[in-house]
């Protein structure tokens, strides 16, 4: 009988306070579980595209966020309270461009001979994500499910989104490496290419388990994708002996057209001129990556001012307002693996677990630095002295800062994505890499307000996703970050956390470190 009250009661103040929560002045909102932010500055792009910045509160009520505004509300029920005076108050982040999966600083043979070393370092990867502000991420090829599920099912992650399995589309670089009999095997996912003449598939295999709509309804119906990927790579140094295929262009046509019917958006990987013009003459979505080939490394790589035929391509995308992640960090973290000083970079024992961090300064864990010399092709080689492969890297990353700094001016639909752990990189490390990216874009001349805009609600609602995350507004998630320092003054602010506010729990930053480990 006392528990029939008891629901009866709970139920009948659930029903006022949804009542009372929708009216304006002094009415008292109900919370269960709610946290207050007092006097914070609040910062925050909405969904209507205006900033707001105002002293104000921010009330969560478990896992949503019930008020924001500049009048304190009248309170029932059970709360915590953060005085949040003298600090910054803004939406979780997003990255849109992670790999979850992959491990910055061991490749496949690590990962098969150091099972410790793995399994710290996943324990600690949602964590490092939390440490540096990002409370959502989007893995764009959700090769290895098991890794990806075992992250979500953690009591404390991030939310993650995947584009499901990236579409390997017949013959081309993604299959390149493998035996052209084994392909079928290895990739049953694969997408047949019918205007490539140079496909030709057995008549053992079934065309229709490899057209444009079977692929596509996969990644939303049986993956849970809520986007799709796909590359044109048209070669980098050390594929000079590989043979494989690009996409055509009626292909990639056919397959934006799909993912427009299914409601999802097309990410297409392209770092080159080539690659990029082929991905704005298909309409994709989304450009993965950063333009830094603008055409043979050679004839290129000491050139700064940008060709006309690439500012006009540049300038055609922010036209179509063709979404673009410049990933930085690619380049930029390999440039790092030549500067001996990165691997003390205090900030990387808050990210990377102890052991691994330990290994990596190991005779073993300079692998990344052998890799990288082997492809150096006429450009360096084992002699060559690291500081000038490490200034070579940054005129490479230079490439990239110009032409986003040409789309920035263009009005182009900048998204924040940092590609970790692009190569398998240490110097891509989780969370700290985003704060890496972060800086490069303020030196590729992005204001302030547009990087928060990129970071937030620009990632939000490219991915669909701004019925939930992106901005400080009712209704939204309870994923709030809080910083000593104004983002809107300093990209330093971004390292300069107080506390993580995910799911309507509150952690402070220290927290998520991996000193804590
Ligand atoms: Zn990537």
């Amino acid at each position: 009988m006392r528990n029939v009250a008891l629901a009866l009661l709970i139920g009948i103040s659930l029903i006022s306070c949804k009542h009372k929560s929708t009216r304006k002045n002094n009415a008292a909102i109900h919370v269960d579980n709610g946290i207050l932010i007092e006097n914070t500055t609040v910062i925050s792009t909405n969904n209507n595209g205006i900033v707001e910045k105002f002293i104000g509160f921010i009330l969560t009520d478990n896992d949503k966020i019930v008020y924001s505004g500049v009048d304190k509300p009248e309170l029932k029920g059970n709360y915590k309270i953060i005085n949040g005076t003298g600090k910054f108050t803004i939406p979780g982040l997003i990255d849109s461009h992670v790999h979850l999966s992959s491990i910055a600083g061991m490749n496949y043979k690590h990962v098969r001979d150091l099972p410790e070393l793995v399994d710290s370092y996943f324990e600690q990867l949602p964590n490092s994500y939390l440490y540096f502000g990002y409370t959502t991420l989007i893995d764009p090829n959700n090769y290895n499910p098991k890794i990806i599920n075992q992250i979500k099912d953690k009591d404390i992650a991030p939310d993650i989104y995947t584009c499901g399995e990236q579409v390997k589309i017949m013959n081309d670089f993604m299959m390149a490496e493998d035996d052209p009999k084994d392909r079928y095997k290895f990739y049953p996912n694969f997408l047949h290419d019918q205007y490539n003449d140079n496909v030709i598939l057995p008549d053992t295999i079934n065309i229709n388990n490899h057209s444009v709509k079977k692929i596509v309804s996969d990644i939303v119906n049986k993956q849970d994708g809520i986007c799709m990927k796909t590359i044109y790579e048209d070669g980098f140094g050390g594929t000079e002996d590989m043979v494989w295929e690009l996409p055509s262009l009626n292909i990639m046509k056919d397959l934006v057209q799909q993912a427009k019917s299914e409601g999802i958006p097309i990410l297409l990987h392209a770092n080159s001129f080539a690659a990029q013009k082929f991905g704005s003459e298909a309409n994709v979505d989304i450009i993965a990556h950063g333009m830094w080939h603008w055409g043979l490394l050679k004839d290129y790589l000491d050139i700064s001012n940008l060709p006309e035929t690439h500012k006009e391509l540049l300038s055609t995308i922010a036209k179509k307002n063709i979404g673009y992640q410049p990933t930085f960090r690619v380049i930029a973290g390999q440039r790092d693996v030549f500067n001996s000083n990165f691997i003390e970079d205090s900030n990387l024992e808050d990210v990377l677990p102890s052991n691994l961090l330990n290994w990596l300064k190991s005779e073993e864990g300079l692998w990344q630095k052998k890799r990288i010399l082997t492809y150096g092709g006429d450009h360096f080689n084992p002699e060559t002295p690291d500081s000038k492969i490490a200034s070579m890297m940054q005129s490479i990353l230079d490439k990239i800062t110009i032409t986003t700094n040409h789309l920035y001016i263009e009005k182009g639909n900048l998204l924040f994505g940092s590609d970790t752990p692009a190569m398998n990189n240490h110097a891509n490390p989780p969370g700290y890499n985003g704060y890496m990216e972060m800086k490069e874009w303020v030196k590729a001349g992005v204001s302030l307000e547009d990087l928060l805009r990129s970071v937030t609600i620009n990632n939000a609602k490219e991915f669909n996703l701004d019925d939930f995350v992106g901005s400080i507004e009712t209704g939204k998630k309870a994923n709030l970050i809080l910083l000593d320092q104004n983002p809107l003054e300093k990209v330093d602010a971004y390292n300069k956390i107080s506390k993580v506010i995910l799911q309507g729990n509150i952690y402070d930053r220290q927290f998520f470190s991996a000193k804590n480990q």
